[in-house]
């Protein structure tokens, strides 16, 4: 029997096999199987093109406008910005949006500055901090080593990432963060927030409990707070970030 003949034979028999297993499925097991459908809510429709963002995303940064943000002190925001990218400006202080957000995905570039005459957490280091109070680690860590909870992708001081995906500075990098507010009854935390974030399209953190804002010295704590601003961190580098969006959850 040549090759051709049973490969026509099989699809023969394979064919006959599956007819017979439609023949099987009987009106009752229809109306079994559709016990267990949900239609509604129908799932909003998010128009999505490649590099864009989401339809339904708040843009934060896509053009040559710092419009999305301010100072801490709620001044004007000094850091620069050209070529659909800003950067930190050394001194200038830390900026967070205008707006307020509680739970939110949130999409970010950025690109650690080339500093070969740092080390350790001066390299290159910014911040995402998260309704302001809870940073996720920027910092140059392609070779350069630090304490494992206080490097790129670490939530500060509270949990050491799962990989570190990093590239070399002066490359365009890219968090992933899906975040979920803490919730509090008057002044007591009633649930803590949890976050979940990709560096590079890698699993970093995992769902992971935060545990207070994230302090440099001491342990982390909560006090009660209501949706905040997203600030990113002057910390002496001039990093750059491009392409910022966040989606409300
Ligand atoms: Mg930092």
């Amino acid at each position: 029997m040549t090759l051709k003949i049973k490969q026509t034979l099989a699809s023969v028999l394979l064919l006959s096999f599956s007819l017979s297993a439609v023949a099987q499925v009987t009106q009752d097991m229809v109306e079994a199987s559709r016990k267990t459908e949900v239609w509604e809510p129908v799932p909003p429709k998010v128009e999505t093109l490649p590099g864009n963002p989401p339809s339904d995303a708040v843009v934060l940064l896509s053009g040559d406008s710092l419009d999305a943000w301010e100072s801490g002190n709620g001044e004007a925001a000094k850091w620069d910005v050209n070529a659909y990218a800003m950067t930190v400006k050394p001194g200038a202080g830390d900026i967070q949006t205008k707006q307020e957000f509680c739970d939110v995905q949130l999409h970010l570039e950025f690109n650690p500055a080339i500093e070969n005459d740092k080390t350790d957490q001066a390299k290159a280091n910014s911040g995402v901090f998260l309704q302001g109070r809870y940073e996720v680690q920027i910092l140059d860590n392609y070779t350069n080593k630090t304490y494992a909870n206080g490097q790129v992708g670490a939530v500060y001081k509270q949990h050491i990432p799962l990989a570190n995906p990093s590239r070399p500075a002066g490359e365009w990098q890219y968090y992933d963060i899906i975040f979920t507010a803490p919730k509090f009854d008057g002044e007591a935390l009633k649930s803590p927030a949890y976050v979940t974030v990709l560096l590079n399209g890698v699993l970093v953190q995992n769902h992971v409990e935060i545990q207070g804002t994230t302090e440099w010295i001491g342990a982390p704590s909560y006090k009660a707070h209501g949706c905040a601003p997203i600030k990113l961190q002057d910390h002496g580098s001039p990093n750059r970030f491009r392409n910022i969006w966040v989606r409300e959850l």
